[in-house]
């Protein structure tokens, strides 16, 4: 008989977060303050996060309890189900097997509230009142949105034009669970109000939206911002993911020769793959680790090293990262969640030290292995991880050439029951391959400061 799901107990869910950080063999270079240019200290990040946050953030711990009221409510959907993709690998006819690890069960059907919820209750913890947040595809808004609920915080949304007419049932989601949730860019800001003069149907970006979320954030002392991927706390909060994946490939009896995640941020990646390096730092297996980004938005294959804002105004700290520069405005794919200029300062350390590596992928092959995926295995991926699919699937087919019986593994990290609109399009022929313009990031990097 064979196994097809590796299911844990609540009783062996894991009960600390990992952080990476101590076990590099070099420490990431410190965020910078805007104005000064000096290293960042924790007073500077007061205006946006609950000191509990910050000091996860440069905390030195290798690890860090998870907090019962937070494990209370993991167990809504935790721990995930690792999945091994039988039907996958012989439609593939490769020799290779092929594990996911599906993030798509919780209430958003993503891997974003594994972090939303430990930041709405550090937040609440600390007396705060509201939440503010930027969404690209609405995963991230709408996880904030329940983890609000859940503690009873208002929560607002600012939500990239572009998605918010592509996705409207994100926006009642988020709405469902009590936050209310504006187009970005929106006229509530003044950065908001100067790209929509300039540009009545701009169709927004990461970057503008989190301006947007930051800008109305530092304005009230009851109100703090909250961020979806990219910073060490909530790469460290998604390490759950891989704690429960090591358990999981254990029952298998596997150990993983290539580990493949879709990087928008970094968050899902860093969150499957971080405990996997800590074993693979200490000898205990040798994993390929590769990120895949979208060929519209490279920031790790084709952008520089080098400081940079996390946002379009320029408001926030200046962090040292693969960039295509903070103007850089990617072409509107399908993966919304996968449009961010820059990409998680400790991703692009981890990349530069040479311990995992990088593709990008067009996404008319996304959508390809997506249609290969669902009609074999079932789920309907969100199109941000089509592009950890299509690469998984390049890698079975390269085992189909070679023979070899490659352990594969990949997460999942959400569904596309509310991306469908892209799939219509898919289905319908007119999504075109992704393409991005060089000239536009050289401009764009032309304008970041020289630090
Ligand atoms: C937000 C999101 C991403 C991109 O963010 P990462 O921080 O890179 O994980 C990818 N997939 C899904 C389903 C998302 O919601």
């Amino acid at each position: 008989m064979t196994q097809h799901k590796y299911l844990l107990p609540e009783s062996e869910m894991p009960t600390q977060w990992y952080n990476i950080v101590p076990d590099l063999p070099e420490p990431p270079p410190p965020a910078l303050h805007p104005g000064t240019r000096e290293p960042a200290g924790p007073d500077d990040f007061a205006p946006l996060f609950p000191m509990d946050l910050i000091m996860q953030e440069v905390t030195q711990d290798s690890y860090v309890d998870i907090p019962g009221e937070v494990m209370d409510i993991y167990k809504i959907w935790r721990p995930s189900p690792l999945f091994r993709a039988h039907r996958l690998e012989k439609l593939l006819d490769t020799p290779a097997k092929i594990f996911y690890k599906y993030e798509g069960v919780s209430p958003a059907g993503s891997h974003k509230p594994n972090t939303s919820v430990p930041q709405a209750y550090y937040n609440a913890k600390a007396g705060i009142k509201k939440l503010t947040t930027e969404t690209g595809a609405g995963q991230w808004g709408s996880s904030l949105a329940f983890a609000c609920a859940q503690f009873g915080l208002e929560c607002e949304v600012w939500q990239v034009a572009a998605s918010y007419k592509l996705k409207p049932y994100r926006k009642t989601m988020m709405e469902v669970w009590g936050a209310e949730v504006h187009p970005s860019p929106s006229d509530l800001t003044e950065f908001g109000r100067q790209l929509l003069a300039a540009d009545p149907d701009h169709p927004g970006s990461l970057g503008i939206a989190i301006s947007e979320a930051v800008a109305m954030a530092v304005e009230s002392d009851e109100i703090r911002y909250a961020l979806g991927s990219v910073l060490n706390h909530v790469l460290m909060h998604q390490t759950i993911i891989g704690e429960e994946a090591l358990l999981q490939m254990q029952m298998a009896g596997e150990t993983p020769d290539v580990l493949v995640g879709c990087t928008g941020g970094g968050s899902n990646f860093g969150g499957l793959s971080f405990p996997f390096l800590r074993e693979k730092l200490k000898g205990n297996m040798d994993p390929t680790i590769r990120c895949v980004e979208p060929a519209a938005c490279p920031s790790l294959t084709k952008g520089e090293y080098r400081y940079d804002f996390g946002d379009s105004a320029g408001m926030t700290p200046l962090m040292k990262m693969h960039t295509l520069g903070h103007d850089f405005i990617p072409d509107p794919i399908h993966a919304g969640g996968l449009r961010y200029h820059g990409m998680s300062p400790l991703v692009s350390h981890i990349y530069e030290l040479g311990l995992v590596e990088a593709e990008s992928i067009g996404q008319t092959e996304c959508f390809n292995g997506a249609l290969q995926f669902a009609k074999t295995e079932g789920i309907v991926p969100a199109p941000e991880p089509t592009h950890a699919i299509a690469a998984a699937i390049r890698e079975a087919n390269r085992c189909k050439e070679t023979g070899e019986e490659k352990v594969i593994l990949t997460a999942l990290c959400g569904h596309g029951h509310l991306d469908l609109a892209s799939y219509d399009q898919f289905l319908r022929g007119e999504v075109e391959d992704s393409t991005w313009d060089p000239q536009q990031m050289a401009d764009a990097i032309a304008t970041v400061p020289v630090v």
